[in-house]
C-alpha cells in the first residue's frame, strides 16, 4: 500500500506513524519516505485492510491506497497523470521536456562512445544542425569484451560538457558503477543506466539517491520482462528520484538478421502500465542502420514519447557500433518525419475527441 503524508504533519505524528508501521510490517524492513510529485510518501508491501484501517486513523497520513501490481510508484494506478520531466535545467543548456503532451518527439543522438574531441564536436554540431535536442555518447562504455574499447571515462565526460557548451544541447551518458553516479551527474543532464545493467540494484538506488537528482534513463534488460522493468525503475523512484524514462531497446531472440527484436508493443502497453516516459532505441533494437528511419517513424507511430539514435560523422570507421549508426544527415529526415509522424497523431486524436 502507499501511503500519502500530511504536508503539515508534525514530527510527533509521523513518528507515530513509524511506530505503528513497525509494528505491522516485519521490523527488519526499511521504512523510507520517498518525496514524489511535492508530496511525502510511504510504500510497504502489507495489504490487510484491518492494517490500512489503522494506518488511515493516524493524524499523519493524508491517504492510503492499495496497488494491486508489484510496482507501486511507478504505476498508472497510483498517478494518473502522464509525467513530465524536465532536461537540461542547469550548465547553460535549452532545456527539454520529456514526457507529458510533449510534442514533437524529443530526439536524443550522438555517437555511441565518445572517441575524440573532434569526433565528438562535430557530431554535436551535426546533431543540433539536424534539429536533435539532446545530445548522446558514451565515456563509460559497457562491452561484451574486455579487450575492445572501453570509453575515454571521465575524459569523455569532459568533452560531453564542451560540446554541450558549443551546441546548447543537454547531454546524456551511461554510468555503469553506483560509485560513478555522482561524478557522471555533475557532468551530464540524464544519466544512462544500460541494458546490462538494467538490475543492478546498488546502481539503480544511487542514481535515486543522488543529490543532482539527474533524470535516469533506464533501458530495458537484455532479456527483461515489463515487469522486471518496471520494478527497476521502481528502485530509483522509491530511492527518491521520480524522474525515470524508460528506453526500449529490443529484447534478445533466436534470428540473428537483426540484433535484437524490437518490442514496439510494449510502448502502448507501457502507457496503460505506468506513467513515465517512453522512449525507443531503434540502433540498438534492430543493429542495421538501413533499418534506422523505418523503425523510427514505427515507434513515434505505437506512441514513443522520443527517440535515441546512434549517429557518427563517417560510421564506417566508428570504433563502437558502427553497423548501427547513421550520419547527421540522415538524421535530419528522421527528426522532420518523426515530428510529422506526431502532428498527425495529435490530429487524430483531436478527431476521435470531438466526434
Ligand atoms: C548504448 O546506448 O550505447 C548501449 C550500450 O546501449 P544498451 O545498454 O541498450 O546495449
Ligand atoms: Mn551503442
Amino acid at each position: 500500500m502507499i501511503i500519502t503524508i500530511r504536508s503539515q504533519a508534525d514530527s510527533t505524528e509521523r513518528s507515530q506513524l513509524i511506530a505503528l508501521l513497525g509494528r505491522i510490517i516485519d521490523s527488519n524492513h526499511p521504512i523510507t519516505t520517498t518525496k514524489i510529485a511535492g508530496r511525502e510518501v510511504i510504500v510497504i508491501e502489507h495489504k490487510s485492510l484491518e492494517a490500512q484501517a489503522a494506518i488511515e486513523q493516524q493524524p499523519a497520513v493524508e491517504r492510503v491506497m492499495q496497488v494491486k501490481t508489484a510496482y507501486k510508484l511507478v504505476s498508472r494506478a497510483f498517478q494518473a497523470e502522464n509525467t513530465s520531466i524536465i532536461v537540461g535545467t542547469e550548465h547553460n543548456c535549452t532545456p527539454v521536456t520529456v514526457g507529458g503532451a510533449s510534442v514533437p518527439p524529443v530526439i536524443i543522438a550522438g555517437p555511441c562512445a565518445v572517441e575524440n574531441r573532434e569526433q565528438l564536436l562535430s557530431t554535436a554540431q551535426g546533431v543540433a544542425d539536424a534539429g536533435a535536442h539532446i545530445l548522446r555518447g558514451g565515456a563509460f562504455k559497457p562491452r561484451t569484451s574486455p579487450y575492445q574499447f572501453q570509453g575515454l571515462g571521465v575524459e569523455g565526460l569532459h568533452l560531453l560538457a564542451e560540446a554541450r557548451q558549443l551546441t546548447g544541447l543537454p547531454v546524456i551518458t551511461e554510468v555503469m558503477e553506483p560509485e560513478l553516479v555522482g561524478i557522471v551527474a555533475e557532468h551530464a543532464d540524464i544519466l544512462q543506466i544500460g541494458s546490462r545493467n538494467m538490475q543492478n540494484f546498488p546502481l539503480l538506488r544511487a542514481a535515486g539517491r543522488d543529490s543532482h537528482k539527474r533524470p535516469v534513463m533506464l533501458k530495458r534488460g537484455l532479456s527483461a520482462t515489463i515487469d522486471e522493468w518496471l520494478l527497476a525503475a521502481e528502485y530509483i523512484v522509491a530511492a527518491g528520484n521520480p524522474n525515470v524514462i524508460l528506453c526500449e531497446r529490443g529484447i534478445r531472440s533466436y534470428d540473428s538478421q537483426t540484433r535484437n527484436v524490437l518490442d514496439l508493443s510494449c510502448v502502448p502497453l507501457l502507457h496503460e502500465l505506468t506513467h513515465l516516459p517512453v522512449i525507443v532505441d531503434p540502433s540498438h533494437a534492430t543493429g542495421r542502420r538501413e533499418l534506422v528511419p523505418t523503425m523510427s517513424r514505427a515507434s513515434i507511430a505505437a506512441g514513443a514519447e522520443g527517440l535515441i539514435i546512434e549517429v557518427h560523422p563517417d560510421p564506417n570507421s566508428a570504433m563502437c557500433d558502427g553497423r548501427q549508426s547513421i550520419t547527421p544527415q540522415q538524421l535530419q529526415k528522421i527528426v522532420r518525419d518523426a515530428r510529422v509522424m506526431a502532428e498527425v497523431m495529435q490530429e487524430e486524436d483531436e478527431i476521435t475527441r470531438v466526434a
